[in-house]
């Protein structure tokens, strides 16, 4: 399989007034066509902001890329004018956010906003785009689809509402999607149909999903390919049976050990004592030394590096370091 998503060492840092934060510090990973790969990780792990950095939304004063590189289908994305960028987005790359109300505008009918982009990027007229927002609305399982295309953003459910998300996210076929906990907010159920209709849509188009979730239910239902983030970094990374069968890096262990339920929404990860470290206080380190029960003392002196761990796997962790070993 072919990498459709190629990041290498990406950086996207914000300025504060206190300081620099490095939310994502030095990150790569890839997305291979047809294959499904979760990011995981607590709240400020830097998930989100990678998925923004991919799309192009890091913008202002504050929030800049500050190096590395994003490759999708061979282009590199942080060369590209606005202008490409936007042919791209919405296009072949598409995003699905956690809650559908702050990216539908509330005074356009369902119907309308499901045929912009069809306009825009497939170019159909208004009388064809209609016709395939009307499919569209039908395809992810809502009846009556004409008269949802015709009601406002208000008058529908959570669970109808991401949905008519995803009618807009597939409407142009997107080669790549990219989904930030997209079930969070709804129930259980709700949550499972989801998590189905994306699936089906992957099988079906080959399209390649970046998942992101902190919750390890949904990472065991939809991965091919795990990610786990920490402050930042990647902590550890693999195909998701091995991975969930043999977790390397303390912090994976700590997750897992809230054995996931499929099908059961968890609004928090296990918690692991302790707390994720002030992104200002960051000193060359493992940042999770804190938190972790095998911490040494090169843990608290030296980041590891990223390595190899068997098979697939790999993990930022000196207990897999024969360094480390010669400290102890
Ligand atoms: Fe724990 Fe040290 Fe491994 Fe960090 S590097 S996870 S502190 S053993
Ligand atoms: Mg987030």
């Amino acid at each position: 399989m072919n990498n459709l998503l190629e990041i290498e060492h990406l950086q996207t840092h914000f300025k504060t007034e206190e300081g620099t934060v490095r939310a994502v510090d030095d990150i790569s990973l890839n997305v291979r066509k047809g294959e499904i790969v979760c990011i995981v990780g607590e709240s400020g792990s830097g998930k989100s902001i990678t998925a923004m950095s991919v799309m192009g939304l890091i913008e202002g004063p504050a929030g800049r890329v500050a190096g590395g590189s994003i490759r999708f289908d061979g282009e590199d994305l942080l060369k590209l004018s606005r202008n490409e960028l936007r042919t791209i987005r919405g296009n072949e790359i598409a995003m699905i956010f956690q809650e559908p109300m702050t990216s539908l505008n509330p005074v356009l009918k369902i119907g309308e906003q499901i045929m912009e982009p069809l306009m825009e990027h497939q170019k159909l007229s208004k009388k064809a785009a209609r016709k395939r927002a009307i499919e569209l609305i039908g395809e992810v399982g809502i009846p009556r689809a004409e008269q949802i295309a015709d009601s406002y953003p208000h008058e529908l459910s959570g669970g109808m509402l991401q949905r008519i998300m995803i009618a807009i996210a597939i409407s142009c076929g997107p080669k790549l999607l990219i989904a930030d906990e997209p079930t969070t907010a709804l129930d259980v159920t709700i949550q499972a149909q989801i998590l189905d209709m994306l699936r089906k849509f992957k099988e079906e188009s080959d399209t390649s999903i970046l998942l992101i979730t902190h919750d390890l239910g949904v990472v065991a239902e939809m991965a091919d390919y795990v990610v786990v983030m920490y402050a930042g970094k990647v902590v550890e990374e693999g195909e998701v049976v091995e991975l969930f069968e043999n977790p390397k890096h303390p912090y994976t262990q700590g997750l897992l050990k809230s054995k996931p339920i499929i099908n059961q929404r968890q609004d928090e990860l296990y918690s692991i004592p302790g707390q994720v470290p002030n992104p200002l206080e960051l000193v060359p380190s493992c940042y999770f030394h804190d938190r972790c029960a095998h911490c040494m003392d090169i843990c608290r002196t030296k980041q590891p590096a990223l390595k190899q761990v068997g098979g697939q796997q790999k993990a930022a962790c000196w207990l897999y370091e024969e360094e480390a070993i010669a400290h102890v």
